[in-house]
């Protein structure tokens, strides 16, 4: 049996139809494994909340949201000429342009939206260094400027405030902004104080705001009683009290993996679990799925398609086909199916 993402379509979709409705210019991003989702099935939610754009992250996953999305898809990472290739020309495509030589390299009339240097540090130039490129830039068709922020910083609104001032000032063409990590709030307000579009890439805030539509299941495929002293797994390691194993679906090929999920995250909430005298002091790890209550304790590392998880004596185990829930980082996740509720 599988591991599998199980979707409340109607709550999904009231969530995502409340993002869109309170994000005026609400820019979907469908990016890397789709959030978990898959790259169609967010094309076809963008398409159906009627988005005037769509972000994806790199180039080839333009291919990937057609046809499901027909509108201009824009590619966040930016394109430059050491990278490779230049894209095929494509009307549709809008291309995020962060240094100078891409801008002389793209064709006439490429579509483009300039990218200005944040706080993030991650990619652009400052305006005036695009300034100095003007000329060129005019034989691009641009969009806008992308401003990429940091998450939730109490600046953001103010520095993408300045960053579009600046790029007036230089003189830069500035028909409409991209931004980043604004609250939808925040991108009204500048919207309206810029009184120019706004447009706001969204992804996690969109797909996965409502944690509570998404559920995802592992299935018991064994249970083995174990006394302790038993060994068991690839490492075979001794159980360390009497219990069970339970073999449940989900490895590493799934995302699942050793890292401790939020609730043990951090040093001060790790040192707690040291403290307590916990499996961690011996190197154990806890696992991401809850069994008859609680977070169980990987038994070994995942394998790749399966978790050995361990089960307390005098926890009643579950059955052989019995669903597992399991909390998994959706953006590192891989799902053997995902079924719509
Ligand atoms: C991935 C990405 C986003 C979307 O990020 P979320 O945190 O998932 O909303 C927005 N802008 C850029 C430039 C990105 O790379």
């Amino acid at each position: 049996m599988s591991f599998a993402l199980h979707v409340d379509t109607p709550r999904w979709r009231a969530h995502l139809d409340a993002v869109a409705a309170e994000t005026a210019g609400l820019v979907p991003v469908a990016k890397g494994n789709g959030y978990g989702l898959g790259l169609v099935r967010l094309a076809e939610e963008a398409t159906r909340l009627g988005a005037a754009a769509l972000a994806v992250g790199v180039a080839e996953e333009v291919a990937a949201v057609r046809p499901a999305y027909a509108g201009p898809v824009l590619v966040l990472t930016p394109w430059h000429p050491a990278y490779g290739d230049p894209p095929a020309a494509d009307p549709q495509v809008v291309h995020t342009v962060s240094h100078t030589e891409a801008v002389d390299a793209l064709p006439d009339g490429a579509r483009v939206v300039v990218e200005l240097a944040t706080s993030m540090r991650r990619h652009g130039l400052a305006a005036g260094r695009w300034a100095a490129r003007a000329g060129r830039l005019r034989r691009l068709t641009v969009e806008g400027l992308a401003l990429h922020l940091p998450l939730a910083s109490p600046g953001s609104y103010a520095e993408a405030q300045r960053l579009v001032a600046d790029a007036r000032a230089a003189g830069l063409p500035v028909p409409s902004v991209w931004v980043s990590h604004l609250t939808p709030a925040q991108t009204g307000m500048l919207a309206d104080s810029l009184g120019l579009p706004v447009r706001l890439r969204t992804g996690t805030r969109l797909w996965l705001g409502d944690r509570g539509a998404l559920r995802v299941r592992g299935t018991v495929l064994d249970v083995h009683r174990v006394q302790r002293g038993d060994r068991f797994g690839y490492r075979q390691r001794r159980a360390v009290a009497p219990g069970h194993l339970l073999v449940v679906s989900g490895g590493t090929a799934h995302g699942v993996g050793l890292e401790a999920p939020k609730a043990v995250r951090g040093l001060g909430a790790r040192a707690k679990v040291a403290a307590s005298g916990g499996l961690a002091v011996a190197g154990w790890a806890r696992s991401p799925f809850t069994v008859a209550g609680a977070q169980r304790w990987f038994a070994e590392p995942p394998h790749m398609q399966v978790s050995m998880l361990l089960l307390p004596a005098g926890v009643t185990p579950p059955s052989v086909g019995e669903p597992v829930e399991a909390q998994v980082r959706m953006t590192t996740a891989t799902f053997d199916r995902v079924v719509l509720g």
